[in-house]
């Protein structure tokens, strides 16, 4: 907002009453007059009869505006407007100057934010400096109440801010850097290296297995605007993959991007990304049997193009029917529910786990031979067997697994599978199993 200066040839307005002003003046008529004049004014007048008596108040006082005469005992006005300089180099300081001030004023003209006005001061011609100088102090005001008032929304925001030129971070809200697990910006420092260790699992071009920096790096450089990303916390949050709606905006003249991300996984969101709600099992949250032959169909398609090692693990509950007949399907529904947890923050990034059946779950896993998938489902066979669940203890699963090879169709590979979770099953469940087809 700006204000023409015109319009003020009578009263000042309103937000000068916000104004504190202080006075430095040793004669005690001039000193009265011009008190009274800005009394009438401002919001608080302070006034002082020397430099040095002036300089204390404004160390207490931290007037906006400084009026001061020249020639006084003690500590001279440009004396001690070079000591206020020392402590705040904007403050704008008014210097009354009398005809033999000359002397004085040489060599003293650039003490920053200085105006002068001869004495005697005419208040006409007082009032329009003082318009000008308070006009500049109002808007600053309201700027920096707009920037603390923008800052206190930020902070206090559920979405992430970040601006960064990919080099350095400039600045992360509190949500954000909760999110990657830090407390605040001097823990992290300014390097962007930190965004590595936040994984982004699937962006609406299918694009996966990135980090939040490397993904960043991809959108800056192809002008994207926004984007809707499968993204995992780092910390704490590391286990929890949600999804996010990003946007982007350029800020040119900073050579930078502000970044923000709001959290839309309670939303209809999983649509964005290709995953309907239909297509998670509402038990567990892990994606279904539908959505999980999607995914393979698009991984054996790849794999036969590229040749690359695919491996599938079948497992299931040993004696399920047993603990539901005991403990009545409620407890075989939570057992069902924690082992989709627990098997979640097992796998990596890249798989794909779904819930196959009843008590059935299945891992397609790219990129891994039978080997590592062995080990894979070795490693939670072990989890599983360690827990302990509530009111039944301890759980056990069988594990089937294959390594697919090549032409083998999709029922092929999965009846492989099947035929080596049988094979973990009859010799004595617990364990796990691997057959390769040919
Ligand atoms: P095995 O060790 O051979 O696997 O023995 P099992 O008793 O687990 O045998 P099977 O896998 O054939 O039986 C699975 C049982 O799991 C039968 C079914 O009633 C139960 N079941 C299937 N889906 C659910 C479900 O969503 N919740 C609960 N509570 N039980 C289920
Ligand atoms: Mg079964
Ligand atoms: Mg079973």
């Amino acid at each position: 907002m700006k204000v023409e200066m015109n319009k003020w040839t009578d009263d000042f307005p309103e937000a000068m009453k916000e104004i504190t002003i202080l006075c430095v003046e040793d004669e005690s008529d001039a000193r009265d007059k011009l008190s009274g004049f800005l009394g009438k004014n401002f919001g608080v007048v302070y006034s002082a009869s020397d430099g040095i008596e002036g300089l204390e108040v404004f160390k207490s006082e931290k007037p906006d505006i400084i009026i001061t005469d020249i020639q006084m005992p003690l500590m001279n006005g440009l004396e001690m407007a070079e000591e206020i300089r020392k402590e705040n180099a904007d403050v704008p300081i008014i210097i009354t100057t009398g005809y033999d001030d000359e002397k004085y004023l040489v060599g003293s003209i650039d003490i920053g934010a200085m105006k002068y006005i001869k004495k005697p001061v005419d208040i006409k011609k007082l009032r329009s400096l003082l318009s000008e100088v308070a006009l500049n102090i109002i808007q600053q005001k309201e700027k920096a109440k707009k920037d603390r008032l923008l800052r206190l929304v930020m902070e206090n925001s559920a979405e992430f801010y970040l601006i960064t030129d990919l080099e350095k971070i400039y600045y992360m809200n509190t949500a954000f850097l909760r999110y990657i697990g830090y407390e605040d910006m001097a823990e992290l420092g300014t390097r962007t290296a930190v965004l590595e260790g936040v994984n982004i699992l699937k962006d609406g071009s299918g694009y996966c297995g990135a980090d939040l920096k490397s993904w960043l790096k991809k959108a800056v450089d192809g002008n994207l605007d926004e984007a809707v990303l499968k993204m995992q916390g780092a910390g704490k949050l590391k286990s929890e993959a949600k999804n996010f709606l990003v946007r982007l905006n350029r800020v040119e003249e900073e050579h930078s991007v502000l970044v923000s991300m709001v959290d839309i996984s309670t939303l209809e969101t999983a649509s964005a990304i290709g995953e309907t709600p239909a297509m998670v099992d509402p038990l567990t949250g892990v994606v279904n049997r539908q959505k999980f032959l999607e995914e393979l169909d698009r991984e054996l398609y790849r794999v036969q193009r590229y040749t690359r090692p695919l491996t599938l693990i079948l497992f299931d509950i040993d004696g399920f029917s047993e603990i539901n007949e005991r403990y009545g399907r409620q407890v075989g529904d939570s057992i069902i529910k924690e082992i989709a947890q627990l098997v979640r923050q097992n796998v990596r990034v890249v798989d794909t786990f779904a819930r196959y059946g009843g008590e059935e779950f299945i891992i397609l896993a790219p990129e891994t031979d039978i080997n590592g998938g062995f080990q894979l489902a070795d490693k939670i066979r072990g989890k599983i067997e360690r827990q302990q669940f509530p009111h039944v203890g301890r759980v056990t699963c069988s594990f089937g697994v294959t390594e697919y090879v090549l032409l083998q169709s999709r029922d092929l590979i999965i009846k492989t599978a099947d035929d080596a979770l049988y094979m973990a099953k009859s010799r004595g469940r617990n364990r796990v199993e691997k057959v390769t087809f040919l």
